[in-house]
Formats: structure tokens, sequence, C-alpha cells
């Protein structure tokens, strides 16, 4: 236990707190405040809508990383703190996600929090897949949910963690999983078909994070980007040389971009190669509750159907979708 950063931290939660209140948690998830229910912090938007359908109301569940930002990095709150002392269960996905500026590591030492006690790593059923940038080969890539049979093994542990802590409601949590898990199952089957009647020389997704490996590997395409994860310099000359050059060679109709980072480097892409960029895609967060790909499966979904729906345009003929 770093004692140091747990004093300076405490003691920033006390400025802050007599400062502005709980502003920190504006744009943040909570859902349930019951007091005879579990109370689970998820690291982030997508972790805590899978316990969300596990836990069925009958779990209150706070996401740490708010909606639409990057989980690999966080800047902790006093808020993150105060939510992850109370909580009985904190989820994360591990896998080298939250590893970026080491936000999780502190924040579970600073709480007081002992893995597979009070935190738990959701990925640990995944067979990894491994960074290849020069250097980084040896660090997982942590995008598993994005293959949907990761994310089937991610809410069976969920369902465990949640009866091992609450028996009661063992019999709920089952329930839940099994029919989240046959939905997912379903969208899974689909998904390995999609991308079928596209040519294999139009079958490469490009993005601005490389984090399409499991997508790419379970669905049958091949996955382009800018930079590899998150965490690395963004849209650095070379990056930016070796994407155009090899969406030039191929014969992929248009460009994509996600959500949750920066547009700025995809649009010199854009304008490098003449591509569209045809819509945005969820990788590391879920949508604002409301709109389309608010939850995880609804996420999955809708990259399917735009990256299948762009993948199927002419060259030279594409347009942006919300142009259409
Ligand atoms: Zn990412």
């Amino acid at each position: 236990m770093k004692n140091w950063l747990k004093v300076v931290l405490s003691t920033v939660v006390l400025i802050t707190l007599a400062a502005c209140g709980n502003s920190g948690s504006a744009n943040q998830e909570i859902t349930g405040t019951d007091e005879s229910h579990l109370n689970v912090v998820a690291t982030n938007s997508i972790i805590a809508d899978m316990a969300e359908q596990v836990g069925g109301g009958l779990v209150n569940i706070h996401s740490l990383v708010p909606i639409g930002t990057d989980p690999h990095e966080h800047e902790v709150l006093p808020d993150d703190i105060q939510k992850s002392e109370e909580a009985d269960i904190v989820l994360y996905n591990a896998l080298n996600l939250e590893t970026g500026n080491g936000w999780f590591d502190d924040l579970m030492d600073t709480t007081g929090k002992v893995e597979d006690e009070d935190y738990f790593a959701l990925s640990k059923g995944v067979e990894p897949l491994f960074l290849t940038s020069e250097g980084q080969t040896d660090q997982a890539d942590p995008h598993a949910w994005l293959d949907l049979q990761n994310g089937i093994k991610y809410v069976r542990e969920i369902e465990r963690i949640f009866s091992e802590k609450d028996p009661e409601n063992a019999a709920a949590f089952k329930d839940n999983a099994d029919a989240y898990v046959e939905k997912l199952t379903e969208l899974d089957s689909e998904a390995k078909e999609a991308f079928d009647d596209i040519p294999e020389d139009k079958q490469l997704l490009v993005t601005s994070e490389g984090a399409f490996k499991y997508f790419a590997k379970a669905y049958g395409i091949e996955a382009g980007y800018i930079w590899e994860i998150n965490t690395e310099n963004q849209g650095t000359p070379e990056q930016m040389k070796q994407i155009i050059d090899k969406v030039k060679s191929s014969e992929t109709p248009v460009l994509f971009v996600e959500t949750s980072v920066d547009p700025r480097s995809m649009e010199r892409v854009s304008q490098e190669t003449g591509l569209p960029i045809y819509t945005a895609i969820y990788t590391d967060s879920i949508a604002k509750e409301g709109e389309p790909g608010d939850s995880y499966y609804d996420m999955v979904k809708w990259n399917i159907e735009k990256i299948h729906d762009g993948l199927s345009q002419t060259r030279g003929e594409a347009e942006p979708l919300d142009k259409k």
C-alpha cells in the first residue's frame, strides 16, 4: 500500500468535496441505490452495461470512466475513490486495458482492495492476442470484448462473481445471464457470416486505434489502423504514411473513426486518400443513453451493420453515412 498516495488523495477528496460537492459524478453512470443490493463498480461503460444485464435491478452499478471517454488512461476523481471504497465488487477488463497511466492499480491500492476478493479481471478466460508493433509484442491487446464469444466469457464471469457474493439472488443472476448469452450467441452467429458477400480486396476495416484484432479474427476481415493502441503516440508521420500506403494498395471504399478518440488524424487520412469517413463506430465505450449503440449488444450490432454497409460501397462513389 502506498500510504503517501492515500494521504494525498484523501486530502484531495476533502478539499474537492468541500469546494464543489459531488460534481465529479455528474456525467457518470449510476443505476440503483438500494442499500440491500451489491454495490458494483465497473471501470468502463461496456463492463457496467454487462453487469447491469446480469444484475437485472438487483445490484447498484457505477462506471468509473464516463461514456465516450478513453478507458486506457483516466484521471481518478475523488468520487471514484469514494465509490470504490464503498464497492462490494469492482470489475475491470485487465489484459493491458486500464494500465495506460496505471490509474486502476493505484486506485485499488489507495482503497485497499484485494484482487479476486474485492476486484476481478473479467478477461481471465480469454485467449489473448498480442500487440505487433516493435518493442510491444509482449503486451496483450485489451479489446477482447469486440469478439462476442469473449464478451460471453465476461458475462459468465460476472454471473459467477455476483452469485458468490449474493447467493440468495444466484438463480436470478443465472436466468439473466442465460437469456443475455442467448442473444449474444445469436448475434455472434450472424456476425460470422456478415462479411461473406464482400470481395476480399475490400475487406479492410480502417480505424484510428488498432482495436479490431479480436473482431477481425472472429469475423473474417482485415483490420488496419493509424496507431496500434491509444497509449502510444497518435498520428506520427510514420504511422500516417504506413496507413495511407495500406489504404491506397487496397480496394477498401471507406474509412471509420471511433467514438472515443480524437478524429483529426483520421480526417487527415481521409484528405490524403480521398476516401470518406463512413461513420463512427464503438470500441472502448458504449453510446450515450438513448442513442444507437447505448449497450454492449447494440454497440457490437451497430459495428457489424455499419462496417458491412461501409465496405459494401463502391470506391470513388461512397459518401459519409449521415450525408446520404
Ligand atoms: Zn482502445
